[in-house]
């Protein structure tokens, strides 16, 4: 086990430290769930807060100009494609993520018309599933989800499926799918993909374009640090931007926005992905997080990522045992995300008691505690601090009492 000299010392040469002081962290908390809502650059409380009172306030309608309110979606999605190995005009950051999970799921099953099967993770996030199912029920042409587990996905990739939509990094288990192995048995198939980075944006190296990946989408509200609520992004591949069609298809992404014609005209390019009016002021205060997201480098965050989580495990289990909790996600860093997941059959009063203790995670029903390794403001010594408390708690069963067991509507 290491020691506490160890850990301080990994501190002191931590090449990422200094990323840190752009965050505004309140005192006494130990925040592992920046996999859920990252926390809040300094700087994007100044940017929304000039972009209400300066932009909106005093700006007003101009500002769609001169603050760059119409442009913004594009500006920020050529940025956030420096990240994720897009090429500029492959991106914007729009809408919610379940949206543009219909949308780019939507314009790839229109790509391939005479294919029904949709291949998907069953134990995907919730949303995705309930997107595409929806989206199915509307078209109304017979789509058939074809719902896989992370070891059938190959299998289940043949010459009847039209989209292969799945979560690089999973929400729960954190485990890793090899993007570029499975889009090119989709693509071998005929087969287009969309591929969901909500866990991997901002926590693991991402190369859409070295990938071949036809469509992505995400969020930006868990590790690029966007806000609660800031729009999501949408990447489609330039080798389709002149025959995709999405069925929102609002003023925004419309070729002359501002002519005002009766009739529906897809922009060129990937404007073709938007609908409608953004939120502005959300849309401005997720730049500073994109920012940082985009100047750190990607190599080193996941490897301090992994080395967090790595350190979490060893400690969890010198401490308490290798029975006490079920490690959920994969031992291997290099298949794993940015969080790890512990399960326990009192998991939920277990996360309440340490989010009173100070060490904020959460819980996914059934049993499953979530624990995210963020690289730019998190300490080695926060996570040896994180399980010293977690000890104290099994140790003091702290986690029994009353107050812990009813459960909030938000887990
Ligand atoms: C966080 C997350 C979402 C969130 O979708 P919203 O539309 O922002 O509510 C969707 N899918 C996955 C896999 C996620 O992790």
């Amino acid at each position: 086990m290491p020691t506490r000299a160890e850990i301080e010392a990994l501190d002191r040469t931590d090449p990422l430290a200094g990323f840190r002081s752009e965050f505004t962290l309140p005192p006494g908390v130990i925040y592992l769930n920046g996999n859920s809502l990252g926390p809040m650059p300094t700087k994007a409380a100044v940017r929304a807060a000039e972009a209400a009172t300066l932009e909106w306030g005093v700006g007003l309608i101009r500002s769609w100009n001169t603050a760059g309110w119409f442009a913004a979606p594009y500006k920020l999605g050529d940025r956030l494609a420096q990240l994720l190995g897009a090429d500029a005009g492959e991106m914007v950051v729009t809408d919610a993520t379940g949206l543009n999970q219909f949308k780019a799921v939507a314009a790839a099953c229109a790509l391939r018309p005479d294919r029904r099967v949709i291949v998907m993770e069953g134990s995907n996030f919730p949303t995705n599933n309930y997107m595409v199912q929806g989206l199915a029920a509307f078209l109304g042409q017979g789509h058939d989800i074809r719902f896989v587990e992370k070891d059938g996905i190959l299998d289940a990739i043949r010459d009847d499926v039209a989209v292969v939509a799945l979560t690089h990094v999973h929400y729960k288990s954190a485990h890793v799918l090899d993007m570029a192995a499975i889009t090119a048995k989709a693509h071998a198939v005929g087969a287009l993909t969309v591929w969901d980075l909500c866990h991997s944006a901002g926590a693991i190296p991402v190369d859409l374009n070295a990938a071949q990946a036809d469509f992505a989408v995400g969020c930006t509200y868990k590790y690029l640090n966007g806000g609660p609520g800031s729009p999501a992004f949408i990447f489609a591949a330039k080798r389709h931007h002149a025959a995709m069609q999405q069925p929102l298809s609002g003023w925004w992404g419309h070729a002359a926005p501002f002519a005002f014609d009766r009739d529906y005209r897809p922009a060129d390019g990937i404007g073709r992905m938007l609908t409608g009016t953004q939120a502005i002021i959300s849309l401005q205060a997720a730049e500073p997080g994109i920012d940082l997201a985009v100047r750190a480098d990607k190599h080193l965050a996941w490897a301090k990522s992994r080395a967090m989580g790595d350190l979490f495990i060893t400690l969890v289990e010198e401490r308490l045992g290798v029975d006490m909790f079920r490690l959920d996600s994969p031992r291997n860093g290099l298949l794993r995300g940015g969080h790890v997941a512990l399960a326990h059959p009192h998991g939920y009063p277990i996360m309440k008691a340490l989010i009173e203790a100070g060490v904020i995670g959460d819980f996914r029903a059934p049993d499953t505690l979530r624990f995210g390794f963020s690289p730019l403001y998190l300490r080695y010594t926060d996570v040896a601090d994180a399980v010293d408390i977690l000890a104290d708690i099994m140790a003091r069963d702290v986690w029994r009492d009353e107050r812990f067991q009813a459960r909030d509507a938000v887990t």
